[in-house]
């Protein structure tokens, strides 16, 4: 049991960097999605055998494209297991998968609704609240829920959407989780990893490819984290140890850092800049600071004109401040 704990302590250590390559998915799939096909509900899904255990808990709508959709990408696997959770609104979201994931099944099921209601509770109501979750259980399904050739061993998680145009709502949204994240996660792990990919989902009609990455990330962590009772040096240990030493970042976190060696230590630097803007400005603002920033590529030029837009600041004083910010956090 020790081993266990073991690794899962060094994976959620790691779990960060497993979502920097989660944001490159959510932009490079957008243009690989197939649309929808809507199936009835006689299509619901069936054990492959009398003695398979799988189960459809809740009544949803006569019609459920996602679930079809889900389980036309799933039933090749083996029987499946669906439930349908409130969340938001009266809408229903949808946790699908396999018996054998059952644990990470139940674990996604209960945080589900809670998930949504903290992606609310900063960004709005202005997007679905209704999400398709789905555990993969082999590699290939995993790819194939993706809609990729291949995927790497070490993406936990992948948010996917159908393509939309600019000023449209996506459809066809889901948060695919890898055969490996209930191995490689505890239960608080899969909450967090949830609540960033749910982040992705509901901000996704806000964000442009190419935007840059301190923001999107950083905004995802924010929600992922706000409300845990964590400390910044949980969330943020490699920055800690930074600031310890002096060595605090010169400037916001460029995008190629978030793939490599670095790519936790970014990820806390990204989720840094937004929890600074949280604590010095307002959450309303650090919002707004998203929807501008998101809207389309950056250049340093583009940054400094939006952050004395919304926050009265140049860029260089923000830089400056938050690093001040951080040397007084990382005590
Ligand atoms: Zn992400």
């Amino acid at each position: 049991m020790s081993d266990l704990r073991g690794l899962r302590a060094w994976w959620s250590a790691r779990r960060r960097f497993e979502f920097c390559l989660t944001v490159a998915m959510v932009i490079a799939f957008t243009g690989f999605c197939g649309a929808l096909i809507m199936l009835p509900n006689s299509a619901l899904p069936k054990p492959h055998t009398a003695q398979a255990t799988a189960d459809v808990v809740g009544q949803g709508p006569a019609t459920d494209p996602r679930l079809a959709e889900v389980r036309r990408s799933i039933e090749p696997f083996g029987p499946i297991l669906a439930r349908q959770v409130a969340t938001g609104d009266g809408q229903q979201s949808l946790v699908v998968g396999h018996p054998a994931q059952r644990t990470e099944i139940d674990v996604l099921e209960h945080e589900l609704a809670a998930a949504t209601a903290a992606v609310t509770d900063v960004w709005g109501k202005d997007w679905a609240q209704a999400t398709t979750v789905v555990v993969a259980s082999s590699p290939s399904e995993f790819a194939g829920l993706v809609h990729a050739g291949s995927m790497s061993a070490e993406v936990a998680a992948a948010s996917v959407a159908d393509p939309f145009a600019p000023g449209t709502q996506p459809t066809g949204q889901r948060i695919v989780f890898s055969p490996d994240a209930g191995r490689r996660l505890d239960p608080a792990g899969l909450r967090t990893m949830l609540r960033h990919e749910l982040t992705h989902i509901a901000t996704r009609a806000e964000t442009r490819d190419g935007a840059p990455l301190w923001m999107l990330e950083g905004f995802a962590d924010y929600i992922a984290h706000r409300g845990q009772g964590q400390r910044f040096a949980d969330i943020a240990p490699t920055l800690t140890a930074q600031a310890r030493r002096h060595d605090l970042p010169g400037d916001l976190p460029a995008d190629p850092d978030f793939t490599g060696r670095n790519a936790a230590g970014t990820y806390e630097q990204a989720w840094s800049v937004c929890a600074y803007i949280a604590d010095k400005y307002d959450q309303p603002r650090l919002v707004e600071l998203y929807r501008q920033i998101a809207a389309a590529r950056q250049s340093p030029d583009t940054e400094d004109q939006i952050l004395q837009n919304v926050l009265g600041t140049t860029r260089a004083d923000f830089v400056a401040d938050w690093r001040n910010w951080l040397s007084t956090q990382a005590v």
